[in-house]
């Protein structure tokens, strides 16, 4: 008779981590090596304030994971930033859906919220559904009210701004129903260029000690149908991590992630012993590879019409932010200085 055994009590006694070192060997086994007391906060080029406050939470003592989460909050709360938390830009309904996950390498554990109204910081609802259930993923009215219960304000997430942008998006979508052209222009080409937007934080930690964690956090695609979930909070997708390999994590079409498992794979290329990278600049050229069956995602010239970005840090806190195209930026603070960087990339547009 086989022995049940659930997830918690799995990570509670300990197994967990034993058969992650069992399973763990690598084919050069570099990501085993151990950084030197080396500590890397990478992130998503809106991720600045992300990357420092998360490197002081370190130094004062905290846990990977709370020191990221902490530093996402404050883009999660910020209502300039359009994509994330708070001021997000809404789903076509006009009602802001978010979506979010965290990976604690440590304990090998997870946990995700998707389509969650209402509630400003995501990440913090994630992080709770890792500790405080058997669950990794909880979605829609299931994860406010989890969320409620554990005593979080329910708020109205659509800020004026955003809410302006929307209906001057709706106004524009057809000349051929109820809804009269935008009375001003202002916003108009701004809005144009929002259509078929998007854009996420992701923030990957190695701590002094070696221990490896990631977050994830969005509003994810503007205008989005609603219910429509990203890869933000799939684990495997927007995020991954292995304490004994590296953490990794994603922005961008998050459809082409899912379908691909990019997180997942960069940690395993990365076990594999190519630096972060090879590792995620291999993972793109595999959502390219893949993309060439969504003919609907391609240009003329048979090249993406879309983006995916990878971030990735491993064991010996080396570190990348990568792209499908020239011209994005990464965030990263070494514990000496907080900058943005140039991500590497596949393709230049002429
Ligand atoms: N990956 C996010 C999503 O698909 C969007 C983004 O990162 O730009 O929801």
């Amino acid at each position: 008779m086989k022995t049940k055994i659930s997830r918690r009590s799995f990570i509670k006694s300990g197994i967990g981590a034993g058969t992650a070192a069992i399973f763990s060997g690598g084919k050069k086994g570099s990501g085993m090596q151990r950084n030197r007391g080396k500590k890397v906060v990478i992130s998503s080029a809106n991720g600045q304030r992300a990357t420092e406050k998360a490197m002081q939470l370190l130094d004062e003592g905290l846990d990977p994971l709370d020191a990221v989460i902490a530093g996402v909050n404050i883009i999660e709360s910020d209502p300039e930033d359009m994509t994330v938390g708070y001021g997000g830009l809404p789903n076509e309904d006009g009602v802001v859906e978010l979506d979010a996950s965290v990976m604690h390498g440590p304990t090998h554990n997870g946990g995700a919220v998707a389509s969650i109204r209402n509630i400003k910081n995501p990440s913090k609802v994630a992080k709770l559904v890792m500790e405080r259930t058997a669950h990794a993923l909880i979605v829609g009215r299931g994860a406010l009210r989890f969320a409620k219960n554990h005593g979080f304000k329910e708020e109205n997430l659509l800020t004026d701004r955003a809410r302006k942008i929307w209906l001057k998006h709706k106004e524009q979508l057809s000349d051929q129903d109820f809804w009269y052209p935008p009375k001003s222009k202002k916003l108009e080409s701004r809005v144009r260029s929002f259509v078929e937007s998007h854009g996420t934080i992701n923030c990957c930690v190695l701590d002094a000690n070696g221990d490896l964690a990631s977050v994830t956090t969005t509003s994810g695609f503007f205008f989005k149908i609603p219910g429509r979930v990203g890869d933000s909070p799939i684990i495997g997708a927007g995020l991954y991590v292995d304490n004994d390999v590296g953490a990794a994590g994603s922005t961008g079409l998050g459809e082409a992630n899912i379908l691909t498992c990019g997180s997942n794979m960069v940690v395993e290329f990365m076990r594999d012993g190519f630096s972060p990278e090879e590792a995620c600049l291999r993972a793109l050229k595999r959502i390219i590879a893949k993309s060439k069956l969504w003919p609907e995602r391609l240009d003329s010239k048979g090249l993406p019409r879309f983006d995916v970005n990878f971030y990735a840090v491993n064991k010996k806190g080396e570190y990348a932010g990568t792209a499908i195209w020239k011209g994005r930026y990464y965030s990263v603070n070494d514990g000496k200085e907080n900058k943005l960087k140039p991500s590497a990339y596949l393709f230049e547009r002429p």
